[in-house]
């Protein structure tokens, strides 16, 4: 991706469940393209605060400094004159404008690399995610192992917490595969019991296609079984 057309931009996303190394693998390429001495610009969404909110810490411990914005037209407003290449961390809890921001910068001739969950804990696209994993030029695929049996995890199961769908931290969290994810159980609120029925519905419609690719693999057709 290093060595395509320098002068026209594009749109990179960097996706996958947690614990599927999405935060280094976007340290990775944001520090490639400083040693190529390109002006980088780093953004995360300002509701993600911990650890430090001035960077952004991947779980091995290696960092890079951050702009926490409140919303994609926050994030327009900060960019500075001159930057190539444009990095957004967590960029599924940005509002649905910032498809348009990313394409806008794309089109101004910037590389746009964004990481973020591709699908909440019930299984459903995340936010702005299917917008953006259609309109990028590049679509990565990362996965971590599931805890159970050490296949590729494909999901990120809530073990813990509440039923609402943005709960930051990791303590609730465990990287599940196909084959070990179960619809989580949370406490008795009638919104979360109909959607343990809408998700187990969705659940016996199957899903055969597999997609066992490694760390890059692209992603490919879903078919419904994700469907809100
Ligand atoms: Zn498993």
């Amino acid at each position: 991706m290093d060595g395509l057309n320098p002068r026209g931009g594009w749109i990179e996303v960097i996706t996958g469940g947690m614990f599927s190394g999405k935060s280094e693998e976007l340290i990775r390429r944001i520090r490639r393209a400083e040693i190529a001495r390109q002006r980088t610009q780093i953004f995360k969404p300002a509701i993600d605060n911990r650890f430090n909110t001035q960077r952004i810490i991947s779980r091995d411990n290696r960092g890079i400094d951050a702009l926490p914005v409140n919303d994609s037209a926050a994030l327009r407003a900060s960019l500075t004159f001159g930057v190539k290449v444009v990095g957004v961390d967590e960029v599924q809890f940005f509002d649905s404008s910032i498809v348009d921001v990313c394409m806008e910068m794309a089109d101004a001739g910037m590389r746009v690399i964004v990481a973020g969950l591709d699908q909440d804990y019930l299984r459903r696209p995340f936010g702005p995610m299917p917008q953006l994993l259609a309109v990028a030029e590049y679509v990565s695929k990362m996965h971590a192992v599931c805890v159970r049996c050490g296949s590729l995890a494909h999901y990120t199961q809530r073990v813990a917490g509440g039923d609402s769908q943005i709960e930051i931290g990791d303590v609730s969290y465990e990287a599940r595969c196909r084959m070990c994810y179960e619809p989580y159980r949370a406490t008795s609120s009638a919104e979360s019991v109909d959607e343990m029925v809408e998700t187990a519905a969705e659940e016996s419609k199957g899903a055969e296609e597999e997609t066992r690719g490694h760390g890059d693999a692209e992603t490919r057709g879903r078919g419904d079984a994700v469907a809100r």
